[in-house]
């Protein structure tokens, strides 16, 4: 046992007991869902899986596939071109409206039916087969292994779905689906039958809080700011006309489907799935989305809160006595992103002796630096080094590169801190 499981499991036995919600049946196969299944799953950036209930339950995508396609979708066309197409509104309609913008056409909710109908259409194929083909290459990359459709949910749809197939034809009239509206439709239809466990879309919603790199196989699956864009449409548009009480009560980027799944993603720490078929009024599961709350305010998940993560980036500054010498020493740890390369430069710019001094830039527990994060560390480095200050930076990351573009790399560099200090303490000239 652990905590984040025991966290889970006791979410998981209280909201067991809630009854409200009915399950969808106008695709008439998903009304023999099971109203009492209900699965939690969990996955963190380091590809670690925790669950609560059964979590390893075959059910239909639906609409959580939108995201995922929409990822795709930005990859082929790059975004100003997809948004010429679909737009990036949350709409405040019902999953299955007819929302399209007056004069072009354009629908402008990417996470409803008419919105999704159209980026479907718009993934890069010579046809509706390897167009599928696609499709269900990129859902399988997002969870890691190879989904397939489930025939009987696929052809019940098929056979029901004359409002999607509407909604293709209204968006071909009106110019903004350029495909034929038959096979749209049927792509899509297909699309929302893969077939997922609760598990699967902890992986999936981890991919994308981990910025398209699935943490589980290691494998890149979109580019880093196709991930960051799919989620900022999640957050405004995932839970159809009822996003904004979500963004206010819950705070993740999320997306919900018919079917009873649900995803959220909290960037840079986990992907969770809660599979539960009972909706509520607005078509989402009515237990997910009571989990998903309280998730996030145990956990503090909200996306405006402020997570106190930055605190521990710079775990030293220190002066340092070194063959009779004084060194100011700055250790920093984790990511140097906006905040922390901030909390950075105000220890080294608090510590600065009078010139000609002697630092020390210890920043070999550096992870990941933005490029803002280098250039603004290089840009204080020259100009410690040009008002005559001995500096020295460990670190593995070969900043300096990022650094040598625009100020003359003039400071030492090491692979440790020892030698760094080493050398700090060293004859000037030397
Ligand atoms: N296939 C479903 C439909 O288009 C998906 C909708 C959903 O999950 N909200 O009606």
């Amino acid at each position: 046992m652990d905590p984040v499981t025991d966290a889970l499991e006791e979410i998981h036995h209280r909201l067991g007991a809630l009854r409200e919600g009915r399950v969808a049946d106008y695709i008439p196969q998903l009304a023999h869902a099971d109203p009492d299944a209900f699965g939690i799953a969990l996955v963190s950036m380091g590809g670690n899986t925790y669950r609560a209930g059964p979590a390893d339950t075959p059910f239909t995508i639906q609409s959580v596939s939108k995201p995922f396609v929409y990822a795709l979708a930005l990859g082929d066309l790059g975004p100003a071109e997809l948004l010429r197409h679909v737009g990036v509104e949350p709409s405040g309609n019902a999953f299955n409206a007819i929302s399209l913008e007056p004069g072009t056409g354009r629908p402008a909710n990417p996470m409803i039916n008419a919105g999704a109908l159209a980026t479907t259409a718009l993934v890069r194929a010579d046809g509706p087969a390897e167009r599928f083909a696609r499709v269900l290459g990129c859902l399988s990359a997002f969870a890691g292994r190879p989904l397939d459709v489930d025939e009987e949910v696929y052809a019940s749809e098929a056979a029901t779905g004359d409002r999607n197939r509407a909604l293709a034809y209204l968006m071909r009239s009106a110019g903004s689906l350029r495909a034929d509206p038959v096979e749209t439709a049927d792509t899509y239809f297909r699309q929302c039958a893969v077939r997922v466990t609760a598990a699967d879309l902890a992986v999936m919603a981890a991919t994308l809080a981990n910025g398209g790199l699935n943490p589980v196989t290691g494998v890149r699956v979109v580019a880093e700011p196709d991930a960051v864009r799919t989620l900022a449409v999640m957050a405004t548009c995932g839970m159809y006309d009822g996003a904004g009480q979500w963004l206010l009560d819950v705070g993740l980027p999320a997306k919900s489907g018919v079917s009873g799944g649900l995803i959220a993603a909290s960037p840079g720490r986990f992907g969770v799935a809660v599979h539960s078929p009972p909706l509520d009024a607005s078509g989402n599961p009515v237990r997910a989305v009571a989990a998903l709350g309280e998730m996030a305010r145990r956990f503090g998940l909200h996306i405006m809160h402020n997570s106190g993560l930055h605190a521990a980036t710079v775990t030293g500054a220190e002066r340092v006595e070194r063959a009779g010498r004084s060194i100011a020493v700055v250790t920093a740890q984790g990511g140097l992103e906006f905040t922390e390369t901030e909390a950075l430069l105000y220890a080294l710019r608090d510590l600065t002796p009078p010139e000609p001094g002697r630092l020390v830039l210890d920043l070999t527990g550096v992870s990941r630096a933005l490029p803002g994060a280098a250039t603004a560390l290089a840009a204080v480095l020259a100009d410690l080094v040009a008002r005559g200050h001995r500096v020295a930076v460990a670190e593995t990351l070969r900043l300096e590169r990022a650094a040598a573009q625009g100020h003359a790399p003039t400071w030492a560099v090491f692979g440790t801190r020892e030698a760094a200090l080493t050398w700090a303490a060293g004859e000037d000239g030397a």
